[in-house]
C-alpha cells in the first residue's frame, strides 16, 4: 500500500514542485512505483514532468470534483518513469465548486484509495496556500515533507504551517505526521544559511533531513525541457541531492 506524502510550504517559490518531481522521479530510479500528484493550478509540477497541461483530457479537477477516477486521469511520465495526476488553471474552479459537496476536505484521500495499492509512493504537489485544496492533500496524508529555503524569512511562517498540520491531525487525519524538513537551494557560500541550517537542526532535531539540496543550475533548467533534473543531468550536483534524499526517505520510513 502507498505512502502518500503532501510536499507542503505555503510559501510560494520555495521549491515544493521542484522537490516532488525530483523526489518521483528519484525514487523510480530505486525501483519505486510513484504517482505524482499535482494539485496546483499552475500546473508546474505537470509540466516538469514532460506533459502538456494544455492538452489534458482529465486531470485532478475532474478527479477531485467525482467526474473522473485516478485510473482514466492519470498519464505516464515517459522522462521520469513515474505516473502522474495532472493539473492546469482549471483547477483553481475546483475551491468554489467544491464548497457545495459532502466531505469536500477528503475528495483527494477517497479518490487516491482505488489507486493505493498500485504504488509505493503517491507524492502530492501542493500550492503555494493553507487553501482547500492544500487541506484536501494534508487530509489524504500519511506525512507532510516540507522543503526550506535558509534564509531569515524561511521560519517565518513555518509555524502556521505546523499549526494547520496539527490541526489537520487533531481532527481529520489522525495518520498525518511531519516526516520531516528538508533545506533545498542551499547556499554554503552563505553565511546566513549556515545559521538558519544549524537553527533549523536545534529547533526540529531529527525531523531534519540530512540530505541538503544545494542551489544547482541543473535543477532550474530541466523542467523547460520537461525532463526531471534527476534524469536531465544525473551526475549534477542538484540530481546526486535528489537522489541521496529519497534513498533516505525511504530509510526514515521503515522505521515509521
Ligand atoms: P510555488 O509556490 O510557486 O508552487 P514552489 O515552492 O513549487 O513554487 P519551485 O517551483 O520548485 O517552487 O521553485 C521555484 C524556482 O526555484 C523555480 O524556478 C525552480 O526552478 C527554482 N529552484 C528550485 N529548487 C532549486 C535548486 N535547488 N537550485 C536552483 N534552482 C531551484
Ligand atoms: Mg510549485
Amino acid at each position: 500500500m502507498a505512502k502518500i506524502f503532501c510536499i507542503a510550504n505555503q510559501k510560494g517559490g520555495v521549491g515544493k514542485t521542484t522537490t516532488t518531481v525530483n523526489l518521483s522521479a528519484g525514487l523510480a530510479k530505486i525501483g519505486q512505483r510513484v504517482l505524482l500528484v499535482d494539485l496546483d493550478p499552475q500546473g508546474n509540477a505537470t509540466m516538469g514532468a514532460g506533459i502538456n497541461k494544455a492538452k489534458l483530457h482529465a486531470s485532478v479537477y475532474e478527479v477531485l470534483l467525482g467526474m473522473s477516477e485516478v485510473a482514466s486521469a492519470r498519464l505516464v511520465s515517459e522522462n521520469g518513469k513515474f505516473d502522474v495526476l495532472p493539473a492546469n488553471r482549471e483547477l483553481a474552479g475546483a475551491e468554489v465548486e467544491m464548497v457545495e459537496l459532502e466531505n469536500r476536505e477528503k475528495r483527494l484521500k477517497d479518490a487516491l484509495a482505488q489507486v493505493a495499492a498500485e504504488y509505493d509512493f503517491i507524492l502530492i504537489d501542493c500550492p503555494p496556500a493553507l487553501s482547500m485544496l492544500t487541506l484536501n492533500g494534508l487530509c489524504a496524508a500519511h506525512g507532510v515533507i516540507i522543503p526550506m529555503q535558509c534564509e531569515y524569512y524561511a521560519l517565518e511562517g513555518l509555524s502556521d504551517l505546523v499549526n494547520t498540520i496539527k490541526k489537520v491531525h487533531a481532527k481529520m487525519n489522525p495518520d498525518l505526521s511531519i516526516i520531516g524538513l528538508l533545506r533545498v537551494m542551499f547556499d554554503p557560500r552563505m553565511t546566513l544559511s549556515q545559521q538558519v541550517s544549524t537553527q533549523l537542526e536545534q529547533h526540529f532535531g531529527d525531523k531534519v533531513f540530512k540530505s541538503i539540496i544545494p542551489r544547482n543550475v541543473r535543477l532550474a533548467e530541466a523542467p523547460s525541457y520537461g525532463i526531471p533534473g534527476v534524469n536531465f543531468d544525473p551526475a549534477s550536483k542538484g540530481a546526486q541531492a535528489y537522489i541521496a534524499f529519497g534513498a533516505e526517505l525511504v530509510e526514515r520510513i521503515k522505521s515509521m
